[in-house]
């Protein structure tokens, strides 16, 4: 069986094949279309990743196509022994997948490790709730009439297109795939142009796991590759992660069919500071929440609103601490934080963020690169102090290295600012008054709500956020739901 990966071992670059489908590479019907990968904090090529073509493309859903009927008539505990192999497998070449990703994405070891160690963890659940067989098998429901029975039954969508993009390459794909494979579905899957390296490696992990042949397509590309996908009649159901205005292409190209959807956009989330805070920990948690994969991410708490009466020290603080962080290449000792992916994107955030200060926001304070990041798309971290309501700092997601904290007076003040957005994706709350803690729960509007914790994430607990955020949700029971149809049958008993 191919191999969907090649790495030249004279200078470790990458090539990678326009699709992979059924196990076979396939390569570009025209050798020009495709695009340069480079490494985050070098900014070298280090590869090429050809382009698929529409009949690719339309060659992969029809793999997924042929695979299906086989795949989802396994038992479930047949599906689950594959996905805890597939578990098995990402944590024996976690060598490999960890310096993957450092590479293209310029992760810290310890980021990249985690979005390791969270694949294995997203496998080896869903390998798990297929040893529950009520989650896929007929059962019988209770009705107030004698004369008839009543049948629930759950079962696979069919073919899934999954569309991720480059911020957690290893995270976002898994969370699509293990799901998707357990219900029975069959995938073609796209990764982001960037990061699409990590996903091949992931491709190889799988087949070489006992994935049969035609269940887990690839086919690499742009957004046009993308489109083409959503497009594709034969396709059932589309997972997206990406930004909010390709999540709106998307549902409408799925409207056409009434394709399922589940869409995991941006976000705007808050992290809140109440006066009776232990600040040192709230600095902690807004510098991981603001800073992690060099605040890359959906779930990124770019609004930190903080108690008038510990304001002052709270900045004092998170000054002290964001000056401390070693912004540097992924091998340099002590790295807290590393490039943005690329150059168009750190030309993003940087134009935003000179919009956000023409427009009169006042940056508090920077971090500073460290003397090796010579090359790359290295942006130290910046710090904005009592922004508009208005500015765009406040009010776009802008998925880089920069934070905003604003200052508030009543409980009932923070969670306006906190909600002053049409994103609901996440938000954190730190205070040590339980009761206030409740009272913030129940009034923020997002999909998940840390209070005084990290960002921690579990498979057990559902990802997805309200508006702007998206639609469904991943991971959890309900990640596993999304990937079935649900069907009633009502039988007379005569
Ligand atoms: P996009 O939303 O453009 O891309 C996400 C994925 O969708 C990529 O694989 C992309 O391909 C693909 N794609 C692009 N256009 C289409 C289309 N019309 N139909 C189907 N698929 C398509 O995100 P970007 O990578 O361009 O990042 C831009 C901004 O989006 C970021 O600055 C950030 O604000 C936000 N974003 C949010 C993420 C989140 O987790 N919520 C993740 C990433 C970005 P390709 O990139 O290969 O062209």
């Amino acid at each position: 069986m191919a191999t969907q990966f090649e790495q030249r071992p004279e200078d470790g670059s990458v090539m990678l094949p326009a699709a992979t489908i059924a196990g076979t590479r396939y390569g570009a019907s025209n050798r020009e279309a495709g695009n340069a990968i480079h490494n985050a904090s070098t900014g070298e090529v280090i590869g090429w990743q050809e382009h698929a073509d529409a009949a690719q493309v339309d060659a992969a859903v029809r793999a997924a196509q042929a695979a299906l009927d086989a795949w989802r008539n396994r038992t479930p505990a047949s599906r689950g022994k594959v996905l805890h192999k597939i578990a098995e497998s990402i944590a024996a070449d976690r060598a490999r997948l960890s310096a993957m990703q450092q590479r293209v994405s310029g992760k810290p070891p310890l980021e990249a490790d985690t979005d390791v160690s969270d694949a294995v963890a997203t496998f080896n659940y869903y390998a798990d709730l297929c040893a529950d067989i009520s989650l896929f098998a007929t059962d019988t429901l209770a009705l107030p009439d004698d004369t008839v029975t009543g049948e629930r039954q759950y079962e696979a969508v069919g073919v899934a297109a999954l569309i991720v993009p480059w911020n957690f390459p290893m995270v976002t794909s898994a969370w699509k795939i293990a799901p998707a494979l357990a219900t029975g579905c069959t995938v073609v899957l796209k990764p982001s142009e960037f990061t699409s390296p990590v996903e091949h490696l992931l491709a190889e992990i799988m087949t070489a796991a006992g994935v049969p042949d035609g269940v887990v397509n690839l086919v690499n590309g742009s957004g046009e590759v993308g489109a083409l996908l959503v497009a594709h009649p034969l396709v059932d159901k589309i997972s997206f992660t990406g930004s909010t205005a390709v999540g709106r292409k998307v549902m409408q190209a799925a409207a056409q069919d009434m394709k399922r959807v589940t869409l995991e956009l941006g976000g705007k989330s808050a992290l809140i500071v109440r006066a009776d805070a232990d600040i040192e920990h709230a600095v902690a948690l807004a510098l991981g929440g603001a800073f992690a994969n060099a605040g890359q991410m959906c779930s990124a708490t770019s609004r930190i609103i903080v108690h008038d009466d510990v304001y002052r020290k709270f900045m004092a603080i998170f000054e002290a601490a964001v000056r401390a962080l070693v912004i540097a290449p992924p091998q340099t000792e002590n790295v807290s934080m590393g490039p943005l992916v690329s150059h168009a994107q750190r030309a993003r955030v940087q134009a935003l963020l000179e919009q956000g200060v023409a427009d009169g926001a006042t940056i508090a304070f920077s971090g500073a690169l460290d003397n090796a990041c010579t090359e790359g798309f290295f942006m130290a971290p910046v710090v904005v102090a009592e922004p508009d309501t208005a500015n765009v700092l406040w009010t776009d997601e802008v998925f880089g290295p920069v934070a905003c904290v604003k200052s508030f007076r009543t409980d009932d003040e923070a969670i306006a600012l906190a909600n002053d957005t049409r994103y609901g994706l996440v938000a954190t709350v730190v205070t040590r008054d339980g009761g206030a803690a409740r009272r913030y729960r129940n009034a923020l509007r997002a999909g998940l709500v840390w209070i005084n914790t990290p960002q921690l994430i579990f498979p057990q607990v559902c990802w997805g956020g309200l508006g702007l955020s998206g639609i469904g949700r991943e991971l959890g029971l309900a990640g596993l739901r999304s990937y079935q149809e649900l069907r009633h049958c009502i039988a007379s008993r005569g």
